[in-house]
This record gives C-alpha cells, sequence and structure tokens, in this order.
C-alpha cells in the first residue's frame, strides 16, 4: 500500500507536482541509482572514505552500476574483496519493483512497475525491423488532463525521481539482456558501432510514457544525463526524444540543458478545439507554443521537431485543419515532421478516432506540401500499451467523475 503523501490534481491547467529527493530506506541504506558520479563520491565520503578514496570509488561504481549494469557489489571486480561488503552494507542498488511483464501479440512489451513506496507506473519497449524504442515514464500519473488521455483520468501523481527514470531504462537493458560485456577500460572513447556490435536492440528512447516530462524538468534532466553520459548508458542525445503537451516556459532549457529531440504534442491547429483537448493551451497558446519551438536550441533540417497529432473523428481532421497545420508550420518556419497518432480509444473515451479514408486524406494535405506526415502504427494494443492507454489500475475514475471533482473544486474556490 502506497504511503506517500500523495499529490491531488490541484487544477486541469495549473498543475505544481511535488519535487522529491532520494527515497527514504526503512534499513537506512541508500539508493545508489539515479546519483551522478559527484554525489556518489560525496556519500562515500560521509560514510568515512578519504576524499581521494571516495573519488577513485565513485569513479569505479559509477561504471559499473550505469555502463555494465551490474546489481550486486560483488561483482565488482577491480573493487577490493574487503570493500564490497562494506558497501553493500551503506548502499544499495536498486531497479523498480516489476509487478507485471506483458507482452504483445506484435512484440511491443510492456511492465508495470512499482516504486520502493506503492506507486504503479508503466514502461513499453517497441521493436522494430531496424530500431527498438522503450518508452519512458516521468511521473505517476499525469496533471494535465488532456481529454483523450487515459493517463490524464489518473486521479494521483507524483514526480518519479531520476532512479526512478533511469532505473527504467536499466530494468528495460536487463531485461532484454543488453549490457555491454567487453573489457573495463574501453569506456571512454566507446562509440554507437562498439554497441551495435554487442547486438543492443534498445537504440531509442522517447519520453512518452506517463506524464508530462517538462513538469518534472529537474528529475527528467538528471536521469538522461545518466542516459547520455558515455560511461553511464551511453545512448547518443539524437536517439532521445522528450515529448511535451506544450510546457512553453521549459522548453527553452530543455535544449538547453539536456539537448535531445523535441516533440510537440499540438493535436489542433484553432484555439477553440486545443483549449478543449490539451487544457494546457489555455495557458500557453498555440502561437506561444510555436515560437517557442521556432527558437528551440539544436532544432534544424537535420533534427528537426517532431509534431504529434492525434486523430480525432470531427474534431481535428477536417481538409481545412490540414491546410492551417501547413500554413502555421510555414510560418514560424519551423523544420518540422508531423506524426499522425489514430486514436487510441479506452473505456470511456469521449472521441472516436478519424477514419482511415480521413486520416490518409489529412496525410496528403501535409505531405504534399512538402512536410513528412507518416501515421504511426499504432503498437501493443492488445495489452493496453499504446499510446495514451497506459494507466495503471490502482486508479480507476471515470472523465465524467473527474470533470465532477474538477468542478467541485473549482466551486468551493470560489
Ligand atoms: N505528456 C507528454 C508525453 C506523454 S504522451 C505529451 O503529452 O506529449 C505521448 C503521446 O501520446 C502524446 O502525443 C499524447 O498526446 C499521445 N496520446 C495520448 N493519449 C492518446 C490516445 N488515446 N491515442 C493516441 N495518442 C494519444
Ligand atoms: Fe499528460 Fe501527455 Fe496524457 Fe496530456 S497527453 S494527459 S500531457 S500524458
Amino acid at each position: 500500500m502506497a504511503h506517500t503523501p500523495l499529490m491531488p490534481i490541484p487544477g486541469q491547467i495549473d498543475p505544481v507536482p511535488v519535487a522529491r529527493e532520494i527515497t527514504p530506506r526503512e534499513d537506512g541504506r541508500v539508493d545508489l541509482i539515479g546519483l551522478p558520479r559527484k554525489r556518489i563520491a560525496e556519500l562515500f565520503e560521509q560514510a568515512g572514505l578519504d576524499a581521494k578514496q571516495a573519488k577513485l570509488r565513485s569513479r569505479q561504481v559509477y561504471h559499473w552500476l550505469y555502463h555494465r549494469g551490474v546489481s550486486d557489489f560483488e561483482a565488482m571486480t577491480d573493487i577490493a574483496k574487503t570493500m564490497r561488503p562494506w558497501l553493500a552494507e551503506r548502499f544499495v542498488i536498486g531497479r523498480p519493483e516489476i509487478v507485471e511483464a506483458q507482452h504483445s501479440t506484435d512484440g511491443t512489451r510492456k511492465w508495470l512497475l512499482r516504486t520502493a513506496d506503492g506507486h504503479d507506473f508503466e514502461m513499453v519497449f517497441i521493436p522494430d525491423a531496424d530500431r527498438g524504442t522503450l518508452c519512458v515514464s516521468s511521473q505517476v500519473g499525469c496533471t494535465l488532463n488532456c481529454r483523450f488521455c487515459h493517463t490524464g483520468t489518473m486521479r494521483l501523481v507524483r514526480n518519479l525521481t531520476p532512479g526512478e527514470i533511469v532505473g527504467q531504462v536499466m530494468l528495460a537493458r536487463d531485461a532484454l539482456g543488453e549490457w555491454p560485456k567487453g573489457r573495463m577500460d574501453v569506456a571512454e572513447e566507446e562509440d554507437e558501432a562498439a554497441y551495435s556490435a554487442d547486438g543492443r536492440l534498445l537504440t531509442n528512447i522517447v519520453m512518452m510514457g506517463m506524464g508530462e516530462p517538462l513538469y518534472n524538468f529537474d528529475n527528467v534532466r538528471d536521469a538522461l544525463k545518466l542516459v547520455m553520459d558515455g560511461d553511464g548508458l551511453a545512448l547518443s542525445k539524437r536517439r532521445i526524444t522528450l515529448s511535451t503537451s506544450g510546457v512553453v516556459p521549459m522548453m527553452e532549457r530543455c535544449g538547453e540543458e539536456i539537448g535531445v529531440n523535441l516533440a510537440v504534442s499540438l493535436h489542433a491547429v484553432t484555439k477553440e478545439i486545443r483549449d478543449e483537448i490539451v487544457p494546457l493551451n489555455r495557458k500557453f497558446g498555440i502561437e506561444e507554443l510555436l515560437e517557442a519551438c521556432a527558437a528551440y536550441p539544436g532544432a534544424s533540417n537535420a533534427r528537426r521537431i517532431t509534431f504529434e497529432y492525434v486523430m480525432l473523428r470531427d474534431r481535428n481532421d477536417s481538409d481545412e485543419d490540414a491546410r492551417e497545420l501547413v500554413r502555421l508550420i510555414r510560418k514560424y518556419k519551423l523544420p518540422a515532421k508531423v506524426n499522425l497518432i489514430p486514436f487510441n480509444p479506452w473505456p470511456g473515451a469521449p472521441y472516436e478516432c478519424s477514419t482511415p479514408e480521413r486520416i490518409k486524406r489529412f496525410s496528403d494535405i501535409v505531405f504534399e506540401a512538402g512536410i513528412s506526415a507518416p501515421v504511426r502504427t499504432p503498437r501493443g494494443r492488445d495489452i493496453d500499451a499504446a499510446c495514451g492507454q497506459l494507466k495503471t489500475a490502482a486508479e480507476k475514475k471515470s472523465r465524467a467523475e473527474l470533470d465532477r471533482l474538477h468542478a467541485e473544486k473549482q466551486a468551493s474556490l470560489g
């Protein structure tokens, strides 16, 4: 049973998620996963090592943790045998607990995971012929309540810690058997080729699981730094995409401090419709959002911004919408590609998916304007792993109930 104080949704468009430091453990040991090398060195020093030893040991331990994926201090062969129990008494190497692992008929895998303090969240792996993409969660639930998204109906939310975020990638590597096995001394200059030679299946990461990553910016950044570090998980920033529903004030920092590819959940081209389906639009409107996209550090023709567009029947799927989308992309001179996502239904959802003909026509209009507009094939629908279907069983609230709670809250406020 969860015992962390949880944060109820404070409002549909003005969330203030609670950040947390390291999860305190009952046995007093500290989980090292999620901590950067410098912090590990500090902890070693606080535990009694002198500064030089702490620095050396932290470098070794860091490499074993993130680069080699070991989860037992005994496996750290270049650390003295007597030192290993000393470490194990004070520290642990955690992974999120796996509650359930599911396999779709199309090869997609979904894991229901649990934090040390009892909150459930999900992670999805999508294998393709030429790549393997891990869809990582940034929060338990989401505060933003986009009307077409199942995750948005989860009532309680907390931010995931850096350890819980990087822990997902580490768990996926465990499950896929993909830790590099080579020598200890090759880390510094290792490039991607060295990894492919290792037969790596997990090639890409998308921050598109549960939650709004830019409302948990610090933890997402700290986790992705460990993922991108050559001596850490060593995945190139070019293979990582962060998806935001449009948290404008954090976008520049995302480009500057993380530097990953950006995906923006646009979904509509008029204020009226976007206000309805992505309530955050009432706070940060389309123009402001597209200006922030135009200014996104690192965006170029070689590294385009992806605009996600969920196809909702008779809501946002007309020829006129497609033409307006093209006009906006041109107006802001955006290096853009458009990803059309067929709406994935869930019980009680207030929308239907556009017809295949409508989606094709929409795609053609955008494509004829010279902008790539592929239709995303839904994956893992049979195990509820497709976009927007992620929702743990713990918090089942219907859309209607959620709207009612929101209305009550508004009424009580004023
Ligand atoms: N919170 C972030 C990232 C997670 S959602 C964001 O909103 O961008 C990942 C993508 O799935 C988003 O583009 C989201 O709009 C889309 N999505 C949500 N619910 C969906 C559904 N039911 N069908 C199809 N796509 C959906
Ligand atoms: Fe949150 Fe993204 Fe779902 Fe909107 S689409 S509710 S921002 S997870």
